[in-house]
């Protein structure tokens, strides 16, 4: 059994949750009920062991929803209030009312970022490298989740994510709070040059999140790419946290599409406004 460290990179354990489960302190001293699941705690048997959330991988439905169940448990809610995304690794947007957006056992809309002001209500979307994206709004009270990969990054899923906010919720940038989940590392990361020169387009400068490794490939780093896309939307630098966790360096505690190839399961990050 892997044993669970009380801090991981800016992330700590959540005290008292019946499942291992992180949270950033900056985001749970603002107020947002929030973690990110690993892969431990759950139902599920090699080779989606254990606390697999995706029904997209293989694993068995009933195992995946009883996982799901954990995951809203370990943030003192519950699965009838959980609702989930299928992702494209797009940059599209939808607000999540729970009343009219399916339940978690159901068919999930498209999207890669869900917008939520439903108190009680808890938005989840999965993970496996690709990086997960918190933002919080403790004055208007309503959080974004999303999920970018070298596509999404590419999209300039964080800076959609910002403006989705300032026009649903009235969000100012400067007012956000911001977390960077854990996601495959510069260590990692060897992409071809053209995923490189995608992300820059953005207005990211290539030379602070790449470098060439040993084969002479460079390496992405995709958390710090949208560290600065979050930047340049407006989010002060003070109020963004991040992991700093390598998914396939930490296969021990969470899933990587790299590191693990296919079939692997993936791994929860869950928000939601408290009730
Ligand atoms: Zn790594």
């Amino acid at each position: 059994m892997t044993d669970v460290p009380d801090a991981l990179g800016g992330m700590v354990a959540r005290a008292g949750a019946a499942v291992p489960c992180f949270e950033f302190p900056a985001l749970a001293e603002s107020g947002l009920r929030h973690g990110v699941l690993t892969r431990l705690g759950g139902v599920s048997p090699a080779p989606y062991a254990a606390l697999n959330v995706s029904f997209a991988v293989g694993d068995e439905r009933a195992r995946v929803m009883e996982n799901r169940a954990r995951a809203a448990h370990a943030l003192g809610g519950e699965l009838g209030r959980l609702r989930a995304a299928r992702q494209v690794h797009g940059a599209a947007w939808r607000v999540v009312r729970c009343g009219d957006t399916p339940p978690a056992e159901a068919e999930a809309p498209p999207a890669d970022i869900l917008l939520c002001g439903e108190p009680g209500t808890l938005l989840l979307l999965k993970f496996a490298d690709c990086t997960p994206l918190i933002l919080w709004d403790a004055a208007q009270r309503w959080v974004a989740l999303a999920h970018a990969g070298w596509r999404g990054t590419a999209l300039n899923v964080a800076a959609t994510a910002v403006a989705a906010l300032v026009q649903v919720a009235g969000s100012r940038p400067e007012g956000l709070w911001a977390a960077i989940g854990p996601a495959i590392g510069r260590c990692c990361y060897e992409v071809a040059p053209a995923v490189v020169r995608a992300v820059s387009a953005t207005g990211v400068d290539a030379e602070r999140v790449s470098a060439l490794g040993p084969s002479g490939r460079p390496h992405l780093d995709l958390a710090e790419a949208n560290r600065l896309q979050l930047l340049a939307a407006g989010v002060l630098p003070g109020r963004i946290s991040a992991a700093g966790v390598c998914t396939a360096c930490r296969t021990d505690l969470f899933y990587s599409h790299r590191a693990l190839g296919v079939p692997a399961g993936r791994f929860g990050v869950v928000a939601g406004v408290p009730a």
